[in-house]
């Protein structure tokens, strides 16, 4: 029995664990998943209003740089002025060009320019137009080649950039008159400044593209020059996820755009930081929950046991009395007399009610019933927890001692002593059934020397006594004394 509860102990106690692992499982990968999908929602809003600043920025850039340059139509003199007009004299051409000259620097004295200039339609320049701008052209046809930058026919200005291959200005060009225009440059390393964005966005690449795809700026230099993908180009404004990539794309000026672009798995892996916290929490739960989950298995093991215990209670005891059975009672008799070879005397007594039937008969079977668990109640107490009881038939009770230290005389007195007493408390309980039925009880007793005696020996020879008893007149005691020579046995009435 004890081994089959373990068994049911460990099955339940690995089914616990089992479900317990499996549920951690999947609230780790529930979790884990929604967390990512909240992560990457989460900063797809954050890129999308970010990529929304940085659009203003950039606007805002471009717009100072076009400002500064309408500068130079606060005065005719600066933007009437045409210097390749033949009818110019020197001194004029010479005056006039100071003073642009001068207006130019004041105008761009605290800009971060690289070429803040005019340039005629003869490649004549005033201002500052820069060593590399000029080396650029050294056929000539700078002038030519700013102008046609100029897409915006309306206001008559255009931005460009990645002239004869050098991509690390951006240009700016607005027409002055027929045969002049102003060029602004700098350096798209500026855009630096303008395109700062949160900590949490540290992954992301921001790119500003033209029409075609071109990265004329990016956060990672080295793809200045190269194209945005397919996908990224395809991504509309807001925050899209492409296959791989979170991307925002905005409007900015001459139909360019900022493009922002975060790999998913970089989301991902920013995540794992959070995720280790979850799982750390999740295992604690898990332990919480399997210590809780170990302690009801427990319990449930504990409270089977008692029922088990119970229900083997009830099998090995009579119901109506509480005593053992006649099969338990042997068993257990025998268990002693197999483990107390030679050491032990015993004694062994059978009791049996007389005229029993007659009270079935006469005052009802309940009322018989109550008479056997009254007598069963009396034996119990006369004898004491010294003997093993018994129920062993409908009206009749064994009961048994061993004792390594009385002799099988003072084995016998005690029987004589506790029958007087359960006599007396008998007599006293059933008063109307001994007058009505005249119920009494025999018994038979033998009482043994130390030595080695079988369960069915013993119980024979007992049943003698009662039979006697019976026969000679019912309601007495009488007892057998037997040694481990059983010639030498003798009997007493
Ligand atoms: P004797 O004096 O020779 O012992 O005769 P008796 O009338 O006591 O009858 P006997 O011992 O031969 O038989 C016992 C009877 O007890 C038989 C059965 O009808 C009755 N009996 C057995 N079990 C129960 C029980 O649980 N409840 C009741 N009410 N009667 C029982
Ligand atoms: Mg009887």
């Amino acid at each position: 029995m004890n081994e089959k509860m373990r068994k049911i102990e460990l099955t339940l106690t690995f089914l616990f664990s089992a479900s317990f692992l499996v549920l951690a499982l999947a609230i780790t990968f529930i979790l884990t998943d929604s967390s990512n999908k909240v992560l990457q929602k989460n900063t797809a809003y954050l890129m999308a209003a970010e990529s929304r600043q940085l659009e203003l920025n950039i606007n805002r850039y471009f717009e100072d740089v076009e400002e500064t340059a309408a500068l130079l139509f606060s005065d005719p003199d600066y933007y009437a002025y045409d210097a390749t007009d033949p009818d110019l004299d020197e001194y004029t051409k010479i005056k006039q060009k100071e003073m642009i000259s001068s207006r130019i620097f004041d105008i761009g004295l605290m800009q971060n320019f690289s070429d803040f200039g005019i340039i005629y339609s003869n490649d004549e320049t005033i201002g500052w137009i820069s060593q590399v701008t000029n080396a650029m052209f050294p056929e000539g046809g700078m002038y030519e080649e700013f102008s046609a930058t100029i897409g915006d026919e309306e206001a008559g200005d255009g931005w460009s950039f990645g002239h004869r291959g050098n991509y690390d200005r951006l240009y700016y060009a607005k027409r002055l008159n027929d045969n002049a225009i102003v060029v602004v440059s700098f350096y798209n390393r500026e855009l630096e400044t303008v395109f700062v964005y949160p900590e949490q966005l540290q992954s992301m690449t921001i790119c500003l593209v033209d029409e075609d795809d071109e990265i004329l700026y990016s956060t990672d230099t080295s793809k200045i020059g190269s194209r945005i993908s397919a996908s990224v180009s395809k991504a509309e404004s807001g925050a899209v996820i492409t296959d791989s990539d979170l991307v925002t794309s905005n409007s900015c000026r001459n139909g360019w755009r900022v493009v922002c672009t975060i790999p998913v798995r970089e989301i991902v892996r920013e995540n794992l930081v959070n995720r280790h916290r979850t799982i750390a929490m999740i295992l604690v739960i898990v332990l919480v929950l399997l210590v809780i989950g170990l302690v009801i298995n427990y319990l449930i093991s504990r409270s089977m046991k008692s029922i088990v215990n119970n229900l083997s209670q009830r099998a090995e005891h009579d119901q109506m009395t509480g005593l053992l059975n006649k099969a338990d009672f042997q068993k257990t008799v025998s268990d002693v007399l197999d483990r107390n070879n030679q050491k032990m005397a015993y004694s062994f007594v059978m009791l049996d009610l007389d005229n029993f039937k007659k009270v079935n008969d006469t005052l009802g079977h309940a009322a018989g019933d109550h008479v056997i668990i009254e007598a069963a109640r009396i034996i119990r107490s006369s004898f004491g927890d010294q003997y093993i009881i018994g129920r062993i038939g409908g009206d009749e009770f064994a009961v048994f001692r061993a004792s390594a230290v009385f002799s099988a005389d003072d084995l016998e007195r005690n029987v004589c002593r506790v029958m007087e007493g359960l006599y007396a408390e008998f007599d006293r309980t059933f008063e109307e059934e001994r007058e009505r039925c005249m119920i009494s009880v025999s018994a038979g007793c033998v009482n043994t020397e130390k030595g080695n005696y079988r369960f069915d020996v013993l119980y024979k020879r007992a049943d003698q006594m009662l039979y006697k008893s019976k026969k000679s007149g019912k309601g007495k005691l009488i007892t057998c004394r037997m040694s481990a020579d059983p010639a030498s046995a003798g009997e007493k009435g």
